[in-house]
């Protein structure tokens, strides 16, 4: 008989003594070394003539189109810096539809017939690509005959270099679209929405008469939180490796209750890996500022500085790409997913998200003067207007198989959507949805910072941690995003509602403002009339108490908030008319291409489940239940000479009663498909598949916590959590 060896947990815990990380131990000169594989402005500006260069900076700061005439000068340059950094092939990255990210390689080097080779990389070569990407999932906007992706190069994102200790290859940022133009990733969309967003808000600003605005611009910055596990663990694990979370496990004694981990001192092993880490993304001009453990044991998080949100969704996606690959180096695995371990805390990533200007003003940031106020409560109230009209989005935004698992559980933010203030902003929105009547007693319309109001909240002392979208001084954050998803999304939709807000209150402004004479007192006097009637329609979204409470679940019901708990209730509502409307109406997503997303989203979630549900029934058929048999038989030789070994022997039989009826049940689920298309099946996984898997993983749990140690098949909860 095998006897399962539990000696991994002493290959884990020594191997870094051992020598494992092989961390360069030169110390880091950020200063030389940032930005150094990344193909930016500055690196642009020494290889190119003045004039393209300009057209360049043209596009990357003013949004002008770019000029394609002087691509072939372009690629020139990128290739031969490229090159010099040891680069032979190029690849157009892009961010398809299922959230990760993609790239084909080609070389840069032609072969030549009669021997040796050139090198060969055009302007075309730049601008468009034409990977055979026909697996990618298109939701219906490419039959097979027309199969082709086009791939074409995003400018404003610089292209970066990636490397290997055996080569290296240039990572050309690009969008994905299919032949007649249809999006078929992340990145256009976004960049749409960023156009979106621009527009309306430089039209508010003009008429608040800002008018050395040329460009407005959505700023994001993506805090990532990650657990790090030795790899012994988690090559041990088949749920880890396959799912990307652990789909059985007791709680172990040790949870995150003593809350030792949270910002505690990070372990030797790790810190080096996070080094190792940041200076990888410092050396892609990747601009990392924050690292610190997190709540639960294993857990941590990284921050970047804020940057333009099309190159912060990159950036982020090259954060998460760099975390996986670099663990490796130190014996570590990366865990991304939304829930890798049950009973402790999850992890997300917090979207920090503001507008601002090329003049440098930060349109979230309360001014000193009020008119500044003025213009901060606008957009702010914009913002405010945007999430109580589309929770729905926002939701639906971060949904998915895996933040199920996250949301709504007493860690997270609850599935319902709200807006945290912070109590003096909140109360300034009380005050104004009252309207100037009352103000107007102090003389100055709406006293905006005078005696009637409370100074604004500059970078405000109070903090609402169970918020899932909060007012945190001069930005919102949106907690709800995932830790494994793209970011895109979640923007694509802040830009695109708050672009509608702003649109929908400057045509309050101008009617209000229409007939009469603009002067101080007029202007004033209509922009206190539309805060009043914004904030009136929707305060009900604004909350500032506890979110993870029964009383908010309550209470949020009676304001009529929508509570979609899970992401089939929430994906439901994606193809609402308002939303289609939405997104046709700013140019952002077609009708079809949000009828795209919402059936890869679907598609997605059931084959989530799906796999999930696979992986339970196989782990627990044969690898759970015959340890427990086995156990079970040494537990029979000596029922008959010990009352206390009968009983436990009765105990583990009934258990094992327990999960082979699970098993069964389950089985019966995973072989059903519930229906032809992908909704049904998507249903069926949903309501039936996962709790069938809740029932097998209860009956298996209980018997982790009985059968000895030794027989267990994989390492449990104890084991990953806390060896470093
Ligand atoms: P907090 O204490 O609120 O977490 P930090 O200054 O640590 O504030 O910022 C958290 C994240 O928010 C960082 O990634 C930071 O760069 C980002 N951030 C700050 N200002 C903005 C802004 N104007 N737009 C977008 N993100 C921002
Ligand atoms: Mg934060």
């Amino acid at each position: 008989m095998t006897r399962h060896v539990t000696d991994y947990n002493l290959i884990a815990a020594t191997k870094y003594a051992n020598g494992g990380s092989r961390a360069d131990s030169a110390p880091m000169d950020i200063e030389r070394i940032f930005g150094e594989n990344a193909f930016g402005l500055e690196e642009m500006k020494s290889r190119l003539p003045k004039s393209v260069y300009q057209s360049i900076v043209a596009t990357v700061e003013k949004g002008q189109p770019i000029d394609l005439t002087i691509a072939d000068t372009v690629a020139l340059a990128m290739k031969e810096w490229a090159v010099e950094r040891g680069a032979t092939h190029y690849t157009h990255w892009f961010q398809p539809l299922t959230g990760t990210t993609a790239e084909k390689h080609d070389s840069f080097i032609t072969p030549n017939k009669g021997g040796g080779a050139i090198a060969h990389f055009s302007g075309k070569d730049l601008i468009q690509g034409e990977p055979d990407a026909s697996s990618f999932p298109s939701g219906g906007l490419r039959a097979t005959f027309e199969a082709r992706g086009y791939t074409a190069w995003d400018p404003t994102s610089p292209a970066f270099i990636v490397e290997n200790r055996d080569g290296s290859y240039l990572a050309i940022p690009t969008v994905f679209a299919s032949w007649n133009g249809e999006a078929l990733d992340h990145k256009t969309p976004l960049l749409r929405s960023m156009d979106a967003v621009d527009r309306q808000a430089r039209r508010v600003l003009r008429l608040f008469d800002v008018k050395d605005v040329h460009k407005v611009t959505a700023t994001v910055g993506a805090e990532q939180e990650y657990f790090l596990i030795d790899e012994e663990y988690y090559y041990r694990r088949p749920d880890l490796v396959t799912c990307g979370r652990t789909l059985f496990g007791a709680k172990p004694p040790k949870g995150q209750e003593l809350e030792d981990h949270y910002f505690g001192s990070i372990p030797d092993r790790v810190l080096s890996c996070m080094l190792e880490v940041e200076k990888e993304l410092y050396r892609l001009g990747i601009p990392v500022k924050t690292r610190h453990n997190e709540v639960a044991p294993s857990q941590y998080e990284i921050a970047p500085i804020f940057e333009t949100t099309n190159i912060a969704a990159d950036h982020q996606q090259i954060t998460m790409l760099t975390l996986q690959r670099v663990a490796r180096n130190h014996g570590m695995v990366c865990l991304l997913h939304e829930k890798p371990f049950a009973g402790v805390n999850g992890s997300g990533k917090h979207n920090n998200w503001s507008i601002g200007t090329d003049t440098g003003m930060n349109l979230l940031e309360p001014g000193d003067n009020p008119h500044d106020n003025m213009q901060f409560l606008f957009f702010c109230a914009a913002v405010v207007r945007a999430v109580h009209r589309h929770q729905d989005l926002l939701r639906i935004s971060v949904a998915s198989a895996d933040n199920d698992h996250r949301l709504g559980a007493n860690e997270a933010p609850p599935a319902i959507i709200s807006i945290f203030l912070g109590e003096q902003l909140e109360d300034v929105f009380r005050q104004l949805e009252k309207g100037p009547a009352k103000s107007s007693k102090q003389g100055g319309l709406l006293g905006l910072g005078s005696a009637v109001l409370p100074h604004l909240p500059r970078h405000a002392g109070d903090r609402n941690r169970t918020s899932p979208f909060a007012f945190t001084g001069n930005k919102f954050e949106f907690r709800a995003v995932g830790s494994s998803q793209s970011i895109s999304f979640p923007n694509i939709v802040l830009n695109t509602i708050v672009a509608e807000s702003l649109d929908e209150m400057a045509t309050m402004l101008e009617g209000k403002l229409k007939g009469q004479k603009k002067n101080r007192k007029t202007f004033e006097a209509a922009v206190a009339d539309v805060l009043q009637e914004v904030i009136h329609a929707s305060k009900t979204v604004i909350f500032g108490g506890d979110n993870y409470s029964e009383a908010w679940h309550k209470e949020a019901e009676k304001r009529k908030l929508l509570n979609l708990r899970t992401t089939m209730d929430a994906l439901h509502h994606l193809l609402d008319g308002k939303n289609l409307a939405l997104f046709s109406r700013f140019a952002v997503l077609s009708e079809s291409e949000l009828r795209s997303r919402e059936d890869i989203y679907v598609d997605q979630y059931f084959k989530k489940v799906n796999i999930e549900g696979e992986t339970t029934e196989a782990i627990a058929r044969t690898m759970i239940l015959p340890a427990a048999v086995r156990y079970l038989n040494d537990l029979q030789v000596s029922a008959g000479v010990s009352k206390g070994v009968a009983a436990t022997a009765k105990d583990v039989a009934a258990k094992v009663d327990a999960l082979c009826t699970g098993i069964e049940r389950l089985s019966k689920q995973n072989r059903e498909l519930g229906g032809d298309t992908v909704h049904e099946k998507a249903h069926h996984v949903w309501k039936n598949v996962i709790p069938a898997m809740t029932e097998v993983r209860a009956a298996a749990d209980a018997l982790e916590k009985v059968v000895a140690h030794d027989y267990w098949p994989m390492p449990t909860y104890r084991d990953i959590l806390w060896v470093k």
